[in-house]
C-alpha cells in the first residue's frame, strides 16, 4: 500500500468514515481508511458508550461498539482497506494529495475527512474512565438523557453556554430537577437562552460553583459542589452529571490547510460536504457542530462519498490526453 495512488482516502472511523467507505467501496473506488489509534478507539465516539437507542433500525437499541462493528464489517465486505493508525500529516497543496501516518505515505486523488470531535470533560474525581464515566456521567444529553438511570433524578449540567442551557432544558423532560453548575455569576449563553434557563421551573442555576467530586455505587448517587467564592462544599443527591463545556473537532493534523470556523469546526459549502480544497470533503462531527449525532454523521458520510465519486468522474472527463497517457 506504500507509494501507490488511491482514488479515495478516508480519514476517521466513526459512523461518517465507515458510511463513506461503504458507499465508496460499492462505487468501486477501493477506499483506504485510516481508523486512528492514539486519537481514540477505531469506531469513534460510540465505542465509548453503552446503549444507543436512537439509531434507526434497532427498535430495542444497540450497544455502541456492536453498532460500529457492523458498520465496519459492511465497509470491509465491499472491499475497504483499513489502516489502524492516525494520519499525522496531509499535503493538500500538491496533487494527488499526500496523506501520511507514522509508517506510511499515500497519494490520494480525493480525501474525506471524518475525524469527528472529542467532547471536553473536566478531570473531576469520580468522572474518569473506570469511575462513573458512562455510569451516570456523560457528555451528551440528547444521546443519553432518556435512559432509565436518569429518570426522575436530580441531574447536574456542567457549563454556562448555550449548549449547557439547551442540554439542561432537554433534561427537564426526564430529571426531577436540573441544576446548571456554572463557575461564574452570569451565564455565557445568549440572553434569550439564559433567561429561558432562569425562568424554567425545573432548572436551578448554582452560580459561582464547580463540581468537585462524584460518588455512587454502580451508578452516580451524589455530587459535591464547591462555591468558588466561599470555598464551601455541599453534597447533593444526584442521578447524573452532564458535561456541556464544548467539543474539540479533531483537525490539528490538517495544519490549517482546510478552512475552519472560529470554533475550529471545518467549513463546507452549504448543503454539501465540499471543503475549500476541491477534491477534499468533510463528513460528520468534524464539521457538524449543530446536530452531532450518529445518524447525521452517517448521512454526511454518504454525501461525502457520493460527492467524491462525482468529483472524480467529472475530473476523469476533463483529463488532458497527456494526463491519460502518463
Ligand atoms: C458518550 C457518547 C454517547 C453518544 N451517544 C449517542 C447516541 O446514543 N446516539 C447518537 O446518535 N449519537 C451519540 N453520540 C454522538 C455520536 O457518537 C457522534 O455524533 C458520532 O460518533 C460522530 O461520528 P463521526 O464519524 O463524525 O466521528 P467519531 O465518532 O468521532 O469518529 C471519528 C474517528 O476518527 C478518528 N480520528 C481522529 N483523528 C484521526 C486521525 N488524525 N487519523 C485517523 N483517525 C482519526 C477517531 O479516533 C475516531 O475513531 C454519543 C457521543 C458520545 C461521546
Amino acid at each position: 500500500m506504500g507509494s501507490e495512488v488511491r482514488k479515495l482516502v478516508i480519514i476517521g472511523s466513526g459512523p461518517a468514515g465507515y458510511t463513506a467507505a461503504i458507499y465508496a467501496a460499492r462505487a468501486d473506488l477501493k477506499p483506504l481508511l485510516f481508523e486512528g489509534f492514539f486519537s481514540g478507539p477505531a469506531g469513534g465516539q460510540l465505542m465509548t458508550t453503552t446503549d444507543v437507542e436512537n439509531y434507526p433500525g434497532f427498535p430495542n437499541g444497540v450497544l455502541g461498539p456492536e453498532l460500529m462493528l457492523t458498520f465496519r464489517s459492511q465497509a470491509e465486505r465491499f472491499g475497504t482497506d483499513f489502516v489502524v493508525e492516525d494520519v499525522a500529516e496531509v499535503d493538500f497543496k500538491t496533487y494527488p494529495f499526500i496523506v501520511k501516518s507514522k509508517s506510511m505515505q499515500v497519494a490520494a486523488e480525493s480525501v474525506i475527512i471524518a475525524t469527528g470531535a472529542t467532547a471536553k470533560r473536566l478531570d473531576v474525581p469520580g468522572t474518569r474512565d473506570g469511575e462513573f464515566w458512562q455510569k451516570g456521567v456523560t457528555a451528551c444529553a440528547v444521546c443519553d438523557g432518556a435512559m432509565p438511570i436518569f429518570r426522575d433524578k436530580p441531574l447536574f449540567v456542567i457549563g454556562g453556554g448555550d449548549t449547557a442551557v439547551e442540554e439542561a432544558t432537554f433534561l427537564t423532560k426526564y430529571g426531577s430537577k436540573v441544576y446548571i453548575v456554572h463557575r461564574r455569576d452570569e451565564l455565557r449563553a445568549s440572553k434569550i437562552m439564559a433567561q429561558r434557563a432562569i425562568d424554567h421551573p425545573k432548572i436551578e442555576i448554582l452560580w459561582d460553583s464547580v463540581i468537585s467530586k462524584v460518588e455512587g455505587d454502580d451508578v452516580v448517587k451524589s455530587v459535591t459542589i464547591q462555591n468558588v467564592m466561599t470555598k464551601e462544599e455541599s453534597n447533593h443527591p444526584a442521578g447524573g452529571v452532564f458535561f456541556a463545556i464544548g467539543h474539540q473537532p479533531n483537525t490539528a493534523f490538517l495544519n490549517g490547510q482546510i478552512d475552519a470556523h472560529e470554533n475550529q469546526y471545518l467549513k463546507v459549502k452549504p448543503g454539501t460536504t465540499q471543503t475549500n480544497v476541491e477534491g477534499v470533503f468533510a463528513a460528520g462531527d468534524v464539521y457538524d457542530h449543530v446536530y452531532r449525532q450518529a445518524v447525521t454523521a452517517a448521512g454526511s458520510g454518504c454525501m461525502a462519498a457520493l460527492e467524491a465519486e462525482r468529483w472524480l468522474s467529472s475530473r476523469e472527463g476533463q483529463k488532458t490526453s497527456a494526463e491519460i497517457s502518463s
